[in-house]
């Protein structure tokens, strides 16, 4: 039906019902009927929602009665233009609020991109101070490292300050970042808006993480469009509010971003972890484990790997690194070490100076040393047999390391009998100075001698006095004087030679010469005035150790101090014991051994090394105490030693692989000084490019073991006074691993040198084989320039090197691209002859050169 108000052809009344028509026919019938009216949901406000211009229109085509809908009453279209103008005016008044809004929006930005901006200067310019600071403390601890504890309790003092000051910034960021970003979420959504609560995330900004922000602001989204229920169409402007927001979402993003890489940034340059940095007393013993002194001091085991890689050293949380590397560790990480000392185990260890009253005179200890083969072990033994024949021991001598002999004026003498510097300086080396004197031993046929001139050299380095005993004068050959004018040159000069050095000539086999050697030694002894006190607790030095089948682990010990008694409790390098028996040099027993008495001990835990000092102490739980105590510390070393690898050495070691051949030897002896005296001269075997290497040594049999390293490393096992036990034997064939017996340390090191020698690289040796002299150069396509020479002298030969010379300088060094003969390719051409040459890639040869022509050949070389 398209009837409209206006047209009234079918009668539609005023008063009529609307729905009602009232029909006309010609014949005067009326009839009503009653019409279905549509009525049209009213969409006005809806409509006129999207804009102003779009509602301006609507409203146009609705206040024209004209172009009114159908079945639209008057009053209904009143009704439906006020709430149109309602609609309007709200309409209105929200454009005004959204324009006030985004202008309140607009400045809100403003000023959170000034407080970003703000807040990164000032990030900046913490982090230039706190890099400053860094910069500071580093050079401050360059500087003053001696200060090292005054300026860790400064920085400490300092860092505290800092860290007093930290706390505050993180908060002071907080604030800012919750305006900057969920803050804007929060104004969009604080509008002034009836019937709203403010939103819940402007109440407490910045106090929740952002993400907690969002979550919680949406829920509160959610909330309040159900709240708002009839305002639904809210909801649409909400979504749209919301798309707004999307903007100052994407603005957060941003912002967000740049705290994010600024974070990583401060993280990275180490200054994020240090802001917030505890600083910890760190106790650091002599060497620490790495993840233990990551440990304690509360850091992650990574970056304390990581740290010392930046310092260079290639090692992984299980090693062991030292205390000083600790501490740079520990102060890297801005925190403060505490070292901790061995010296509270080892207080037990009396050290309490004697009184001058106490002292006795003791009698001296002397070590013979001198060239191999001048007779140092013939003196000894005409040394001891003399105190033997004079009747002053009873018993069968017996080996032990040392004995004491009497010397004529009735003055007792020491004598460590491993003769040479090895074992006087290895003992030296574990810091046992035993010796008082030195006997050099010159063979009065040989003179001085290159250990000799080494000889010399110990005794200077350990500031001993010298005897010189001029050896083998019985000889025919002997020669004195030409002993003692040789020593001139080594700054000796003996008495004889009006020097201060007393010289002896003695003769080892006939006995001459040697009671004034003693007495010689007796009064240097007085000279030097050697005193001891023998009524305190003993401390010595272990000369020798072995572990005895039938006695347990057994030591010689000579006594420089105070009085070994028997029952004794004692503590010696790792291990400790309580004094069963003492037996003598004679091989008696005895109670007691004071001063410069030289003693097996037995009663040990365990085996010790040679020059491992032995104190006695007053319980058996501080001997075990303080032999753990060193056994750790021995061990923590020794994994310190191995772990300490800088990236240098790695590099410097893979550098000397290349270059140098290492022989790799296993060493086990039947006493510890033989072996130390083995280990000694072997590791002076070689040269520049082969050395020798102990990967271990031992005093004992050679056990399965021992063969299983062997093997591992490809090692001969050298067995000086041992043989292997049976395993071992049936090992070291199956495995194929070289067994070596000595009893003459000599006899070895030959055989090592001619094994190392064995491994030298050839040498390359340089023959020249001709001369030829370039007469003229052609230049022929397809080679090249081409030499026209004369071979002036032996032979010019295709294979071999060419050189060619210039004035006599050497200006190319290469070998032949062609070597002809007229015009056939020769191998050879001899002196006299004319030949063309033609060097490989390079072309600048002119008449006059003169091309030497070479051959290199590898030649064995053995150590000298
Ligand atoms: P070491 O290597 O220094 O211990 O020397 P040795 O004591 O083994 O002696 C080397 C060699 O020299 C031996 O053959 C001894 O017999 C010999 N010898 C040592 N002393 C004398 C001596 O006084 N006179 C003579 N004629 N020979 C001696």
């Amino acid at each position: 039906m398209s009837d409209t108000d206006g047209k009234k052809p079918l009668g539609l009344g005023g008063g009529n019902r609307p729905g009602q028509v009232k029909q006309s026919f010609s014949h005067g019938r009326t009839h009503a009927v009653v019409v279905e009216t549509k009525r049209k949901r009213v969409v006005v406000p809806a409509q006129a929602k999207p804009g102003a211009p779009a509602g301006g229109a609507g409203n146009a085509h609705l206040g024209d009665p004209s172009k009114r809908p159908a079945g639209i009453s008057d009053a209904e279209m009143q009704r439906r233009l006020d709430a149109l103008r309602q609609a309007k005016a709200r309409e209105q008044e929200e454009a005004a609020r959204r324009a006030a809004e985004e202008k309140e929006r607009e400045l809100e930005r403003q000023r959170r991109r000034e407080e970003i901006e703000a807040k990164e200067r000032e990030d900046r310019q913490r982090e230039a101070a706190l890099r400053a600071r860094a910069e500071e403390e580093e050079r401050q601890k360059r500087e003053a490292e001696a200060e090292a504890a005054a300026k860790a309790a400064a920085r400490k003092a300092e860092i505290l300050g800092t860290q007093r000051r930290q706390p505050a910034e993180p908060a002071a960021a907080a604030p800012a970042d919750a305006a900057a970003v969920p803050g804007d979420r929060g104004a969009g959504q604080s509008r002034p808006r009836p019937g709203t609560a403010p939103g819940a995330t402007d109440a407490k900004p910045g106090l929740a993480p952002r993400k907690t922000d969002r979550e919680r602001e949406n829920r509160e989204t959610d909330r309040g469009a159900a709240r708002r229920g009839d305002e639904g169409r809210r909801a649409g402007k909400l979504t749209l509010s919301a798309a707004t927001g999307e903007e100052g979402g994407r603005q957060r993003s941003l912002a967000a971003m740049k705290r994010k890489q600024e974070k990583a940034r401060q993280k990275a340059m180490g200054f994020g972890q240090k802001a917030e940095k505890q600083v910890r007393d760190v106790q650091l013993p002599e060497t620490i484990v790495i993840s233990e002194l990551a440990n304690r001091m509360a850091e992650r085991a990574a970056d304390v790997v990581k740290s010392l890689m930046k310092m260079g050293m290639m090692v992984t949380m299980n090693q062991t690194i030292d205390a000083d590397t600790a501490e740079l560790v520990i102060e890297e990480f801005g925190h403060k070490a505490v070292r901790v000392t061995d010296a509270d185990v080892e207080q037990a260890i009396d050290t309490v100076e004697d009184r001058a009253e106490d002292l006795v005179g003791r009698p001296p200890v002397v070590t013979i040393m001198g060239h191999v083969d001048h007779g140092k072990t013939s003196l000894l033994d005409r040394i001891r047999k003399a105190n033997v024949v004079a009747g002053e021991a009873g018993g069968i001598t017996q080996h032990i390391g040392a004995y004491q002999v009497r010397a004529p004026n009735g003055q007792l003498i020491s004598f460590l009998d491993t003769p040479g510097h090895a074992a006087f300086t290895s003992m030296r080396a574990r810091g046992a100075q035993v010796t008082d004197i030195v006997v050099l031993v010159v063979a009065a046929d040989d003179a001085v001698m290159p250990q000799t001139v080494e000889a010399i050299s110990h005794a200077k380095a350990a500031g001993v006095p010298m005897i010189v005993a001029i050896n083998k004068i019985d000889k025919p050959a002997a020669n004195p004087q030409k002993v003692r004018t040789d020593l001139l040159q080594h700054e000796v000069v003996v008495e004889a030679m009006s020097g201060e050095v007393q010289d002896i000539e003695v003769s080892a086999q006939t006995g001459q010469g040697i009671d004034e050697l003693l007495e010689a030694i007796a009064i240097q002894a007085e000279v030097l005035e050697l005193t001891a006190n023998p009524g305190r607790a003993a401390r010595g030095a272990v000369i020798e150790a072995k572990l005895d089948v039938g006695r347990g682990p057994v030591a010689t010990v000579l006594v420089q101090n105070g009085t070994l008694k028997k029952g004794d409790i004692f503590v010696v390098g790792e291990k400790w014991g309580k004094v069963r028996a003492l037996v003598n040099d004679r091989g008696e027993t005895v109670t007691e051994a004071g001063p410069s008495v030289p003693v097996e001990v037995l009663g040990l835990n365990g085996t010790p090394e040679a020059g491992d000092v032995l104190d006695v102490v007053s319980s058996e739980a501080q001997a075990r105490e303080i032999a753990d105590y060193r056994e750790q510390a021995a061990k923590d070393k020794r994994a310190a030693a191995g772990a300490a690898t800088t990236l240098e050495q790695l590099m410097a070691k893979a550098k000397a692989d290349q270059d140098v051949a290492e022989l790799p030897v296993l060493v086990k002896a039947d006493v510890q000084g033989s072996a130390e005296a083995i280990i000694q001269a072997l590791e002076k075997v070689g040269n520049d490019e082969v050395r020798v290497r102990v990967l271990h040594s031992g005093v004992g049999a050679i056990t399965d073991s021992d063969v299983g390293l062997a093997e591992a490393s490809g090692a001969p096992i050298i067995g000086f006074n041992v043989r292997a036990n049976a395993t071992a034997r049936g090992a070291a064939q199956q495995k194929g691993v070289e067994l070596r017996y000595y009893s003459i340390i000599y006899d070895l090191l030959d055989d090592i040198k001619k094994a190392a020698s064995g491994l030298l690289k050839a040498e390359v040796r340089e023959n020249f084989i001709g001369y030829a002299k370039i007469l003229e150069v052609f230049r022929i396509t397809g080679i090249g320039n081409v030499a026209g020479c004369l071979v002036t002298e032996g032979v010019a030969r295709r294979s071999a090197g060419v050189r060619l010379l210039r004035d006599n300088v050497v200006i190319h060094e290469g070998t032949l691209k062609t070597l002809k003969r007229f015009k056939d390719e020769v191998k050879e051409v001899q002196s006299g002859q004319e030949c063309g040459m033609a060097f490989e890639r390079y072309e600048d040869v002119r008449a006059n050169d003169v091309i030497e022509i070479f051959e290199r050949e590898e030649v064995q070389r053995t150590l000298d």
